[in-house]
């Protein structure tokens, strides 16, 4: 008997997909970042996230807070790499009835400065009892401005391949703080990533921006999914990508190696997107301009092969499926 771990994440995603019958007002269903539907003349990003404990997070090593921080800005991620605005969050929660009421208000507390930070509230949710541990279900929802989006699929033949900030930092903090490393800067950027709200909706603006996403699960594996989405291949460019100097100093004292912290680490809600190979300099300059946020171009879209390789060869182990215990 085939069991989730058989399959996979994705293979489990495939499966329930073909089950499910289409809908006119459904634009993009099960695939993107968001679901995109329409609603009279307007289109409707929706999301969802669960966090749960023990999986997601340990309540021993980090506050009540920046769980609830994380878990409605990982949400809201998701929105940002449609190019879409947050508008409404909903919030499911299980708990044991034995839960310190203070703790549960603190969760919220972190929930709610995240949602206010990207212009989002509260609407509604449900409440119910767990025999272990706590699960978080946040749900958001954002507009398309203008009825723009952007997809994971749409990417060009020649377009460069870009990425906002910098990649590794969320992962260096995880193990550091499995680790039982107080590195305050890197365990930061791992509990309170900043969903690229803002710059998602200014790419999305620009005609040049052919395809997007957010890096939640690694950069090689979520570069996959935009490749495999636009039925072409990306040749990645590692050694392009800036180690911050907070990821060099860590992983110089730890003997780590950053590059598949950066490349399959994970966490890091960035933005990743393919844009038109003329317009680049350009557009990455007047981006620079507007945010002071640093971009990088780590690869070119070609249509040798499907998915994406490391200088044409293709990278063994890439990113992390939630099934399947990571190599
Ligand atoms: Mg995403």
């Amino acid at each position: 008997m085939r069991c989730l771990s058989d399959v996979g994440e994705f293979g489990f995603i495939d499966r329930i997909s073909r089950l499910i019958p289409s809908s006119p007002y459904v634009i993009e269903g099960i695939g993107d970042d968001c679901a995109v539907l329409r609603v009279s003349d307007r289109i409707v990003l929706v999301t969802t996230d669960l966090c749960i404990e023990n999986v997601h997070f340990r309540r021993d090593r980090v506050a009540a807070s920046d769980i609830g921080w994380k878990a409605a800005a990982a949400c809201i991620s998701d929105i940002a790499a449609m190019g879409g605005a947050p508008l409404y969050c909903l919030v499911s929660l299980a708990c044991p009835p034995s839960e310190r009421t203070s703790y549960i208000e603190e969760l919220y507390q972190g929930m709610l400065s995240a949602m206010s930070r990207f212009g989002t509230v509260i609407v509604g949710g449900d409440t119910t009892r767990s025999n272990d541990g706590i699960s978080i279900d946040v749900i958001a929802i954002g507009e398309a401005i203008g009825n723009r989006f952007l997809r994971r699929r749409g990417a060009k033949v020649g377009d460069r391949i870009v990425v906002t900030g910098d990649l590794g930092s969320s992962a260096a903090g995880l193990h550091a703080l499995i680790n039982g490393v107080d590195d305050k800067e890197l365990i930061r950027a791992h509990m309170y990533p900043n969903p690229r709200v803002l710059e998602g909706q200014w790419l999305c603006a620009r005609s040049e921006v052919h395809a997007m996403m957010d890096i939640s699960d690694g950069l090689c594996q979520d570069m996959g999914h935009l490749a495999r989405a636009s039925r072409l291949g990306i040749d990645l460019e590692p050694e392009r990508l800036p180690v911050s100097p907070a990821l060099a100093r860590y992983c110089g004292e730890h003997g780590l190696d950053p590059l598949p912290l950066m490349l399959s680490g994970g966490e890091d809600y960035e933005l990743v997107f393919a844009i038109d190979a003329r317009s680049a300099e350009k557009i990455l300059e007047d981006f620079h301009h507007e945010f002071r946020v640093q971009t990088t171009v780590v690869g070119t879209v070609t249509d040798a092969w499907t998915g994406v390789r490391i200088h044409g060869e293709s990278p063994e182990s890439i990113g992390f499926d939630h099934f399947k215990p990571k190599g």
